[in-house]
């Protein structure tokens, strides 16, 4: 298990903020905005998607190490649950706001409809540096968090997983907390657990992978082959170091990485997995030596076939969307475009690839991971793979057609997809009372 709480200096970790971005809530409602007009007597329905169902905000107190109480601040929001339970991430990062989980728990409704998982969208975080906490500290958070929001999670009810700033063992300190607090193993209630506890083959690699393959298939449209493709990737994590590795398997040239300690480039493509050893052991890729500095903005300003933003939101600005220079945005992070970038890159003739389905092998393998765990039967590694790869390809078709027929962006299209399935069981159901 990787635990990030050594002690690396905290003052990098707002690096990737972005001052140029709009707040993503409103990002988000601009996304529904634009998709109103394409769902017919739908329509009537879509204020729905800009009210979330259920907001907690819990505060999280805990004895420090050296003894002092400190208190954080955290949140679980349920966007959306007519399709099921609430299903998205737990994220720590100092920049964690309640807007931002908003956001997150909008994109994560977006994205499970889109894949026809059959869940509703939520989110998690707390506003704190995991990189300056103990691992003991750490713990202490998670369990009292889980507490305080265990009112409304649960295997039936709203289903946490890993995001940014977390990993299998915050969540097997989440399913032990909720276990204890319900007096049962309640393994279903967390996915991306560790594989000994009821989690899944392929979870920790799923994001990744489901990167590589919606960027393979973006690839076979445009005509732009993954061998011998020249790639760009921002953050160096469990989805950006996962995805940049598979491009390196398959032949493509890692060209520049950056992650929240350094910017680095190689024209000769970047030895991918020598970077990931020296990441896990150094917890950054500052001081890698297989590739050169250079600065942020000449990092946007590489020419790529591939781009792949797999950090945090509000990356991709409408100046910066002005300056790119690549073919394909794969979007491994959620909302890194803003909707004002999104209408410069389309004039622009670059393909972007929307976080909602670019990035949803993650929560599809948790889906995979919630049905093993409730049927107590676990299944193989090829299984899981082959799933994985039929969900992401069946539904990259499906928007791609969608795309082409209404002429719309791939992003307008997943939400028009999903809005719909959304909004037709908010219909079916009805309203109560
Ligand atoms: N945090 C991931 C996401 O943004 C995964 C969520 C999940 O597996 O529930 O999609």
């Amino acid at each position: 298990m990787n635990q990030t709480t050594t002690n690396h200096q905290a003052k990098d970790s707002l690096s990737f903020l972005n001052p140029a971005a709009p707040e993503p809530w409103a990002s988000f409602i601009e996304q529904i905005d634009r998709v109103a007009p394409h769902l017919g007597p739908l329509a009537k329905w879509i204020d729905t998607l800009k009210h979330p169902k259920r907001i907690l905000i819990v505060d999280v107190p805990i004895v420090r190490d050296d003894g002092t109480v400190a208190h954080y601040e955290g949140y679980r929001v349920q966007h959306n649950m007519s399709r099921g339970p609430g299903k998205g991430g737990v994220r720590y990062h100092p920049a964690v706001t309640l807007n931002e989980v908003m956001a997150l728990s909008g994109w994560m409704t977006v994205k499970n409809a889109a894949l026809n998982l059959p869940y509703g969208g939520a989110k998690g975080g707390i506003r704190l540096d995991p990189r300056a906490h103990s691992r003991d500290e750490l713990q202490r958070i998670t369990r009292r968090y889980t507490s305080e929001i265990g009112v409304i999670i649960g295997p039936e009810k709203d289903i946490p997983a890993p995001d940014v700033g977390t990993n299998d063992q915050t969540m097997a300190w989440m399913m032990d907390t909720y276990s204890m607090n319900v007096g049962c193993t309640a393994t279903g209630v967390v996915t991306g657990k560790p594989v000994s506890l009821g989690g899944s083959l392929g979870r920790h690699e799923a994001t990744g992978r489901g990167v590589f393959i919606a960027a393979r298939e973006a690839g076979q449209r445009m005509g732009v082959a993954i061998a011998g493709a020249r790639v760009v990737v921002q953050g160096f994590g469990n989805v950006g170091g996962i995805a940049a590795r598979m491009f390196h398997e398959a032949g493509a040239k890692v060209v520049a990485l950056q992650d929240h300690s350094a910017t680095l480039a190689n024209e000769a493509g970047i030895d991918v997995p020598a970077a990931l050893a020296y990441v896990q052991a150094h917890g950054g890729l500052a001081g890698f030596g297989g590739a050169a500095p250079i600065s942020s903005d000449d990092f946007w300003l590489l020419p790529s076939d591939f781009l792949v933003p797999a950090a945090l939101e509000g990356q991709i600005v409408p100046e910066r969307a002005q300056q790119l220079r690549t073919k394909i945005i794969v979007e491994g992070a959620n909302g890194p475009t803003t909707p004002a970038a999104d209408d410069i890159l389309r004039e622009r003739g670059i393909l972007v690839v929307p976080d909602v389905l670019a990035n949803a092998g993650g929560v599809t393998v948790s889906y995979f991971e919630w049905v093993q765990d409730f049927s107590s039967f676990f299944w193989s590694e090829e299984e899981i793979n082959s799933r994985l790869e039929r969900i992401m390809v069946g539904a990259f078709d499906g928007i791609w057609k969608m795309a082409t027929e209404r002429g719309v962006s791939l992003r307008t299209a997943t939400f028009i997809i999903a809005c719909h399935r959304v909004l037709a069981a908010r219909e079916q159901r009805g309203l109560y009372p």
